[in-house]
């Protein structure tokens, strides 16, 4: 049901933290389309089903009247064509909300830029009806994108949770930590592909990689490493190689980052980071295992302002030990200004460190010991034991609280009163004149100098929100932990597309929850496949149950009986006789008359073995180790009827199980025989020789087949078969 509306709007403020194509528009507009939409002319009613059979009792497909009585609902999602009239440029996009103030629209900052717009100009939206699209095609706007683990999932999952439409010349920017990489939409299907509409599409994304020849000039270098001393500018993008046990110098300007990666391929040790800063420098320094690190994206911090700043990482770190991408650690130095008194070119350093750059030394080294408290703390500990306390002669200073000679106390405290000051608070004694440069932050019970207290407050009592737009702290630390861990915008391998993507937020059922899947796992993990045993569709999230039952039900099958005749391999089949054979088998013994205590029966068969031992079948294929053909000599009476005496009893006829008989069989018998003895031995007699009798005949008499059936659908013998 086509439909036209357009309208024009005045531009108001940017949505800035918009990530997709989405817009907002004003109330009013959504009663016009509605209004647009319900005017249109309806469609035709539908065809009658040919197939529709009236008598029967199944839900019709076709209600002719369905189209009357059912108001039409909205084309979802709305999508848009958005326009500037004053050049003409033009996007696509979808609807956030209705609720701009009337006459207002806003839009996306990237779009507003895309389409030279600022806040107060005109813009033209018209509702414009997209294909779906199928095909796009990419183009990185410059080559460091194969920083990017997996782009392309990247790519994928901010077009599957941030945008409605893809117009053919805009350019999506993707960030992954710190860092923006831009994509321009190349090519789109179907045609004529100058836009689609991506939502509920199975969109295929192709990345057109970049010619190398095209990539700025930039890109490489930042793919350089540079070695020992640090670069000449402070702070840029470049990551300068650490030696585990070597000391390098370096420097970083305010609020820039210079990094660092360091190979440590023994995670049985721990590492510490020994970071010294000349005075009056000051940074930050930030650990992870993670390419991508700033002040928010890290796993270990150091945001003290004393020198030397260390963070020591014990090998049993989670985080640490359980090594992600690679054996490289990677350290991010953060320069601020100076909190102290700015003394420029005082630094004697050999290298060119611009005015305000903080000047540092860097080392890493494995470090083992559990219990050396190395962390470094910025406040000097109240004395906890005193000396000589309480020892003969001996008095406390009421001012500092030290022991002193009773002969100088009075010396000492005069001394004190005039010279020491006590700190209410902490109890930490300090010259008078440092008193006021003493500091405790009144949110937490941090204490120090008063020159560490804005960093104190911007680090611990900010203000600090997290991209994916759902968290913010107060803490930077608490911040960086919820980016690593539950961060819908986070990183993970997804365990059953095996790509990497962003995990989303936790997931809406609540037993998917209790199997610990994030919202992306819990939406991918409903794909189904097909199982190769029972054809049955399985979600990929229940496949580890469902094969578990398979292997359950596989080993609990009763394994077929076959016929007591030990040359046989046939089935023994429903009917039930006194010495277990098969139908066949059996034949020759069965006994139209009275024979109550089978002793017929036995006759019969005594006499059948006996002239095996004795004179044989004379079928010379025949393989039964009691027939005088298969072993190639005959046997005198005598010796014939002692050794059927023996295999006579095997037989136990009339017992309901246990029999054993050994008659000659037929060639074709006898070489069915063979083959599920050559399939017994190949499969090393892990499965019965029923179920390799069975292999052989579901997939006739082919032997790899069989032994593969066997893998698959026997069950395997418990005990270890000598
Ligand atoms: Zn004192
Ligand atoms: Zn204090
Ligand atoms: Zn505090
Ligand atoms: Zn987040
Ligand atoms: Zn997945
Ligand atoms: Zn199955
Ligand atoms: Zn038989
Ligand atoms: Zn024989």
């Amino acid at each position: 049901m086509p439909f036209a509306w357009s309208s024009t709007f005045t531009l108001g403020q940017p949505l800035e933290s918009s990530k997709g194509d989405k817009i907002i528009l004003p109330q009013p507009a959504l009663e016009s389309i509605i209004q647009a939409h319900a005017s249109a002319p309806p469609p035709p009613p539908p065809l009658p089903d040919p197939n529709y059979d009236p008598t029967s009792w199944s839900q019709p497909q076709y209600n002719p009247y369905q189209h009357l009585n059912k108001p039409q609902e909205l084309p979802s999602p709305l999508t848009f064509q958005i326009r500037n009239p004053a050049n003409r440029l033009l996007t696509h996009g979808g609807v956030k909300e209705f609720s701009a103030a009337d006459g207002q629209v806003h839009l996306p900052v990237w779009m507003m830029s895309s389409l030279a717009l600022s806040p107060g100009d005109q813009v033209m939206i018209k509702y414009a009806a997209l294909p779906k699209g199928t095909w796009a095609k990419f183009r990185p706007l410059s080559a460091d994108y194969t920083e990017i683990l997996d782009f392309r999932a990247l790519l994928e999952a901010r077009l599957r949770s941030n945008y409605t439409t893809l117009t053919r010349g805009e350019v999506l920017k993707v960030h992954q930590g710190a860092k923006e990489f831009g994509f321009v939409v190349e090519e789109l299907k179907p045609e004529p592909g100058e836009a689609v509409c991506i939502t509920d599409t199975d969109l295929e994304v192709d990345i057109e990689p970049l010619d190398t020849e095209m990539a700025d000039g930039t890109t490489q270098s930042a793919r350089g490493v540079l070695n020992g001393h640090g670069s000449g500018s402070g702070g840029n993008n470049m990551d300068n190689m650490l030696k585990i046990g070597v000391e390098s110098q370096g420097h970083v300007a305010p609020k820039a980052y210079q990094r660092w990666t360091v190979d440590v391929p023994i995670r049985k040790s721990g590492v510490k980071i020994t970071v010294h800063v000349q005075e009056p420098g000051d940074l930050d320094v930030v650990v992870s295992t993670k390419h991508s690190i700033s002040l928010q994206d890290h796993i270990w911090a150091n945001f003290d302002s004393v020198s030397p700043r260390v963070i020591t990482i014990p090998a049993a770190d989670q985080d640490y030990a359980t090594q992600q991408d690679s054996q490289i650690i990677h350290i991010a130095l953060h320069g601020r200004e100076s909190s102290g008194s700015a003394s420029f070119g005082s630094s004697t350093s050999t290298a060119p460190a611009s005015a305000g750059d903080a000047v540092y030394s860097i080392q890493v080294q494995y470090h083992d010991d559990q219990d050396s408290s190395s962390t470094p703390s910025s406040v000097p500990s109240t004395i906890v034991d005193t000396p000589n306390k309480d020892a003969p002669g001996y008095q406390e200073c009421d001012n500092c609280g030290s022991w002193i000679p009773e002969r100088t106390i009075m010396l000492h405290s005069n001394f004190c009163h005039r010279n020491n000051a006590k700190c209410t608070k902490c109890s930490l004694v300090m010259k008078k004149e440092d008193l006021p440069n003493h500091f405790h932050c009144d949110h937490c019970d941090m204490h120090g100098s008063i020159s560490e207290k804005n960093k104190h407050m911007e680090i611990y009592h900010g203000w600090y929100q997290c991209s994916c737009e759902s968290f913010e702290s107060p803490s930077l630390p608490e911040l960086a932990k919820h980016r690593r861990t539950t961060c819908s915008e986070r990183f993970i391998i997804c365990r059953y597309c095996h790509t990497l993507v962003q995990q989303g937020g936790p997931s809406s059922n609540a037993r998917d929850r209790m199997r610990g899947l994030n919202s992306h796992e819990s939406y991918c993990g409903d794909r189904t496949i097909q199982c190769q045993k029972c054809s049955q569709m399985v979600s990929l999230k229940d496949v580890q149950v469902h094969a578990q039952n398979h292997e359950y039900q596989r080993q609990n099958q009763a394994t077929p009986h076959l016929c007591s005749n030990q040359n046989c391999v046939r089935g023994k089949g429903s009917t039930v006789n006194v010495l277990g054979l098969c139908q066949l088998c059996f034949g020759p013994y069965w006994i139209p008359t009275e024979d109550p205590k089978n002793q017929k029966l036995v006759q019969r068969l005594a006499r059948k073995y006996h002239s095996q031992l004795m004179s044989g079948c004379g079928n010379n294929w025949c393989r039964n180790q009691y027939c005088a053909t298969s072993r190639g000599r005959q046997m005198d009476a005598t010796s014939a009827a002692t050794e059927m005496m023996g295999i006579l009893k095997e037989a136990r006829v009339g017992a309901a199980e246990g029999h054993k008989t050994w008659l000659c069989v037929d060639e074709g018998t006898t070489r069915k025989k063979v083959m599920a003895e050559l399939l017994l031995e190949e499969v090393r007699g892990q499965y019965a020789i029923e179920w390799c009798v069975k292999a052989l005949e579901a997939e006739r008499t082919d032997l790899e087949a069989a032994a593969q059936w066997l893998h698959l659908q026997a069950p395997k013998v418990k005990k270890a078969v000598a």
